[in-house]
């Protein structure tokens, strides 16, 4: 029998009347011959409410009982879900990922698949079942503890099942008809895109287009799942939403495909570091042994006049997530405190965004980073830290100037008209 994945977030299953609607698009793919595996997100707004309970009870929790309750929103939609579908006369059944087991790692909030076992599923499946409803975003470490994947884990879940059950397609369903040139939401010139290389789609993942989990792209890429996004709110059928695909399978040439954005960023800079072999190992060491997630680098050489003799100094600015900052200031002072390195002052900046310009088409052109640095001179923008990559180009700025650096370089690499 053909296999589907289909996977619903949060706004799709938001409310009871939404988890029929979802239901209907599974039995209609049933009608048409396919043996499916749905994934389901918790209701939207839940996995929120949920956190929001654990940092309220304990403010260092326990990141083990965390994922115990965060987990807990997706068994709700998941039983719901096969209990619509039974009442539309498909047969189905619902697992939690413990019972699959969906087995991970033990990093809990970060888990990464280990195996997914397909026995218990597929003698079901033996036995008449047509439908597999499975909780997203959750699996079951080593030692038997439930475990979460990260935020927007339930992409991840879905592409893991397409590839392990080696599904025709995996298609995830959401409150966009596709992947967008930059986020719908921010710019009404986002033009939707057909196709959308995974290199491309993983960069813009990663710096902050959260249609699709980073993890999720990584690995359909990797083991080559067909994965398409597209709308639960309308009628779809084999062409509708946009296909993450690979590169010789994309016809645009356009040079830069997409803008995103992260508004979580953080700026900190420590003024005034000896300038001497093994500092950056000093600093950036110690935020990785915090687990600091640093993201863009600059460091400024220039030198001063020190007790009659002139020394190398170097200020050194880093990026990395606005709930981070505690951490990685505290690490900082310990290691200034233990003598490991040196600074005059620690200046954090909360106010910035990243802003990224992505393309396959940049590994052979040139001038892209001018075209970007001209539309923001053009509305005043002014560029604190800039990170390039072969099909990116990074700029962090003042948060309050991100929706208009968006739109201004939506406009300039003429992203509103097909390639
Ligand atoms: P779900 O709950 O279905 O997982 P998400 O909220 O995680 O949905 O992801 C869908 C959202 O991603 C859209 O509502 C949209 O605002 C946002 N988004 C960001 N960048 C893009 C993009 N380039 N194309 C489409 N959607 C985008
Ligand atoms: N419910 C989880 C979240 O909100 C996982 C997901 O929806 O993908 O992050
Ligand atoms: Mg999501």
């Amino acid at each position: 029998m053909p296999l589907l994945v289909m996977k619903f977030g949060g706004t799709s299953v938001a409310d009871l009347d939404r988890i029929a609607n979802a239901a209907a698009k599974v039995k209609r793919e049933v009608e048409r011959g396919y043996d499916v595996i749905v994934i389901v997100s918790a209701m939207s707004g839940r996995t929120n409410e949920l956190v929001g309970w654990v940092e309220s009870t304990s403010p260092m929790y326990d990141a083990r009982e965390y994922d115990a309750v965060v987990s807990s929103g997706e068994n709700v939609t998941a039983g719901l879900m096969a209990m619509r579908l039974q009442e539309m006369d498909v047969p189905a059944r619902s697992w939690q990922g413990w019972q699959v087991p969906i087995k991970t790692t033990s990093a809990h909030g970060a888990a990464r698949f280990v195996d997914i076992p397909r026995d218990n599923i597929d003698a079901k499946f033996a036995e008449g079942m047509k439908v597999a409803v499975v909780a997203g975003f959750q699996g079951l470490s080593e030692e038997n503890r439930i475990t979460t994947l990260g935020r927007g884990g339930s992409d991840t879940t879905a592409v893991a099942f397409a590839a392990a059950f080696g599904a025709e397609r995996c298609d995830i369903y959401t409150d966009v008809d596709g992947i967008y040139t930059t986020d719908p939401r921010v710019s009404d010139k986002a033009r939707k895109l057909d196709k959308i290389a995974f290199e491309e789609m993983l960069e813009l993942a990663s710096l902050g287009a959260k249609v699709l989990q980073t993890r999720s792209v990584e690995l359909a890429m990797r083991n080559n799942v067909r994965l398409r996004v597209l709308s639960s709110f309308e009628d779809t059928d084999e062409t509708s939403g946009t296909l993450v695909c690979g590169e010789d399978e994309i016809m645009e040439s356009k040079v830069v495909s997409g803008v995103a954005f992260s508004r979580d960023e953080a700026k900190m800079t420590l003024v005034t570091v000896e300038d001497r072999p093994g500092i950056a190992s000093a600093i950036f060491g110690t935020l990785a042994d915090a687990g600091v997630n640093v993201d863009m680098i600059v460091q400024n050489i220039s030198e001063r006049d020190y007790e009659g003799h002139t020394e190398a100094v170097t200020d050194m600015t880093f990026s990395c997530p606005i709930n981070q900052v505690s951490r990685a200031k505290q690490a900082l002072e310990a290691a200034a405190q233990a003598n490991k390195l040196g600074y005059e002052d620690l200046i954090v900046d909360t106010e910035v965004a990243k802003v990224s310009v992505v393309g396959i088409g940049m590994r052979s052109h040139a001038g892209v980073a001018a075209t970007m640095f001209k539309a923001l001179a053009a509305e005043n923008v002014n560029i604190k830290v800039i990170a390039t990559s072969e099909i990116k180009i990074s700029v962090l700025i003042d948060r309050k100037y991100m929706e208009l650096a968006v739109q201004a370089l939506h406009d300039a690499f003429e992203l509103e008209k097909a390639g």
